[in-house]
């Protein structure tokens, strides 16, 4: 035999056509039997003592027990026709005698064992099934189990009639089924959904359905329906709190449950059904209640009619939880819609959207209050809008608005910036310079009509001087006095007449 071939090559392909060459009785083993699968599941672990003897036996499933083993000891064996039974155990053992025993046992379990079916009846069987059976997305680990309280499945009680049906091959459950069992109005209702199958991808996350178990199902009595309507699972509080109750991901398709009460023993239940209260299609253990979502802002569960849209397009939705977060307002394009408390502006009352105050001519104050642009009026000095009826500004007399503190009221009851306007120190009137010129007097301002003695008392007042009156000749030259109502003042202080 050529050295470059590998030994599985020899042993399952170059072996075999020797043998069939040099026999006619291993020719016709051949045709009629598949060699072992085990063989070649035991031969990638160690290597047989001898390749030789092993494939001239050609051990394969025996046809009256699946069980064991069958093989041709020899070619006497072989004249007489005479094939060898034994267990899959004893023949691993001798061919490959360096296997460890655990692991021909493994190999055992897995190449020699028929499938056992058996349905139970207990909650602890159904988690198990589920936990320890095909691959599904409800297994779960502990530390899921310790957030909902229990594992989803206890919630199929068998008080409601729910067992469960698996196919084990050895220790290994390779399939399994849940189980409607009850009697009810003297008929035996006795049916299952859906089977799932243990993958032999050991890394397929989905489990296709088992032929084998739905026969074996069949051949008990179970009908296949398509969903479990009408039938009770039990009310489990949910220990995570944004849940009431435990759901488990319901198959067929009824997938949704109201709750049911039973009064006799003061329990709630729930009820598949397809047009349920609350959507079971979950696998985290909790459910989507129909007419309920989710508040965007805390992520409560709220019931859609008591939702509220916010925003202008309406895009953002938040429940009655917080909803006092928002501000319904007048904004864009007219339209009324629900902003963000701190993007709402109130005037008068009424609230607008902060962005768009321009479109129902709303200003901003300078104290940053916002008012109404009609009521407002714009103070140039200041370069800010002020309240009509604020106190601090005033009109003037040429109806222009100012600071009230840049202003003087005249005697005529008009107002005026200060700087277009005096005082007269006698009257303590104010006067538009433009229409009354002041008669200055000691660097004083009176108005022309101001008597002498009014003027004198004045001065005198301000000043302190008693002795106005100067003679005339003294100062002729640079000081001419000035008369006025007959009394004569001495002018140094004279700037305009
Ligand atoms: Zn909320």
């Amino acid at each position: 035999m050529a050295n470059n071939l590998s030994p599985k090559h020899i042993c399952f392909l170059e072996l075999p056509a020797i043998l069939a060459g040099s026999r006619q009785w291993h020719c016709t083993q051949q045709a009629l039997h598949r060699m072992h699968p085990v063989i070649e599941a035991a031969f990638k672990l160690e290597d047989p003592t001898d390749y030789a003897q092993l494939c001239l036996e050609w051990p394969y499933v025996a046809d009256t027990d699946k069980t064991r083993i069958a093989y041709t000891a020899d070619d006497r064996a072989a004249e007489a026709d005479r094939q060898t039974l034994t267990t899959v155990g004893k023949y691993l053992k001798r061919h490959f005698p360096t296997l460890p025993d655990h692991t021909i046992r493994d190999l055992v379990a897995k190449y020699a064992s028929v499938s056992a079916f058996s349905i139970s009846d207990s909650v602890a069987d159904i988690i198990d099934a589920v936990q320890d059976g095909p691959p599904s997305c409800m297994q779960w680990d502990e530390s899921k189990i310790d957030d909902t309280g229990v594992h989803p499945y206890a919630v199929y009680a068998p008080k409601f009639g729910w067992g469960i049906a698996v196919r084990k091959d050895g220790r290994q459950i390779n399939a399994r089924a849940l189980v409607m069992q009850r009697e009810q109005g003297g008929r035996n209702y006795k049916y299952f959904v859906r089977t799932y199958q243990r993958p032999s991808d050991t890394c397929a996350r989905y489990s296709a359905p088992d032929e084998q178990l739905a026969q074996w199902l069949e051949g008990q009595g179970y009908e296949h329906r398509s969903s479990w309507r009408g039938e009770k699972i039990a009310y489990i509080e949910n220990a995570d709190r944004s849940h009431d109750f435990v759901a488990p991901y319901i198959d067929g398709n009824a997938q949704s449950v109201s709750e049911g009460y039973d009064s006799d023993n003061r329990t709630k239940y729930l009820v598949i059904s397809d047009s349920g209260d609350y959507e079971c299609t979950s696998q985290n253990g909790g459910y989507e209640a129909h007419n309920q979502c989710t508040c965007e802002d805390c992520g409560g569960r709220i019931d859609e009619d008591d939702s509220y849209s916010v925003g202008y397009h309406g895009d953002r939705r938040v429940g009655p939880c917080c909803i006092e977060d928002y501000q319904h307002v007048t904004g864009r394009r007219g339209e009324s819609y629900y902003v963000p408390e701190d993007e709402a502006v109130e005037v008068n009352g009424d609230y607008y959207d902060r962005d768009y105050l321009g479109e129902h001519d709303i200003v901003c104050l300078h104290d940053g209050e916002y008012c109404m642009m009609d009521d407002t009026v714009y103070i140039e000095s200041q370069g800010e809008h002020y309240r009509s009826d604020d106190e601090e500004i005033v009109e003037d007399h040429k109806s222009e608005w100012h600071m009230r503190d840049d202003c003087v009221e005249l005697e005529t009851g008009e107002w005026a910036l200060s700087d277009d306007a005096w005082c007269c120190e006698s009257s303590g009137e104010y006067y538009l310079t433009d229409n009354d010129e002041p008669v200055i007097i000691h660097g004083l301002t009176f108005h022309a009509d101001t008597s002498a003695e009014d003027i004198a008392e004045a001065i005198k007042d301000r000043t302190g001087q008693t002795n106005l009156f100067v003679p005339a000749a003294e100062r002729a030259a640079v000081m001419a006095p000035i008369v006025i109502n007959g009394y004569a003042f001495a002018t140094p202080a004279i700037e305009t007449i």
